[in-house]
């Protein structure tokens, strides 16, 4: 399992896969272990709609990641496949991990760093002037022919990415 950041609806259920190695990006498991953001992940979840005693027993059961990544990871998934894990943050959180899947085309997994079905949401925990060089990032382990998997919303291309990464830099202020 690879944790993209440590949102609630990113990291409530991972406790369904017992034995699972867990990736996330270095800092991802503090987050996950402090009593503190627990508690804000139940609270945001019943905020957004999560039946409290689902919201609950997720917090509860929380998986911190055993393996951390800071730069970049190539993990070789047996059969041949390699997929490369990427801590290409900080941007939508301070922990934010794409997924690069090689193949015909390329497929890279943005998390939140990129939505299509809305507005990328910037909670308290975003790091704005950070956002749009993360993008960039996705952009370079990707490339041009790259399919784009957001966090909510369907599938997208470099040119979605790369206006998404301008409209972001536009939205907080930062400088090209
Ligand atoms: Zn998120």
């Amino acid at each position: 399992l690879a944790l993209t950041h440590p949102h609630f609806d990113h990291v409530f259920g991972a406790a369904a896969f017992p034995g699972a190695e867990v990736f996330g990006a270095v800092g991802v498991d503090a987050v996950l272990t402090r009593a503190r953001d627990r508690e804000e992940l139940y609270a945001d979840a019943v905020r957004n709609g999560l039946n409290e005693t689902v919201a609950r027993e997720s917090a509860d059961r929380l998986v911190p990641p055993r393996h951390l990544v800071s730069g970049e990871w190539t993990l070789d998934l047996g059969g041949g496949r390699q997929v490369l894990l990427a801590n290409v943050g900080p941007g939508h959180t301070a922990h934010d991990l794409a997924v690069l899947v090689p193949g015909d085309p390329e497929v890279v997994f943005c998390g939140d760093l990129v939505e299509e079905s809305g507005e990328p949401q910037a909670g308290p925990d975003a790091v704005p002037s950070h956002w749009p060089a993360a993008l960039d990032r996705l952009l370079a382990l990707g490339g041009e022919d790259a399919l784009y998997v957001p966090g909510h919303g369907a599938v997208v291309d470099s040119a979605f990415v790369r206006a998404q990464r301008d409209a972001l830099a536009t939205r907080f202020g930062v400088s090209p």
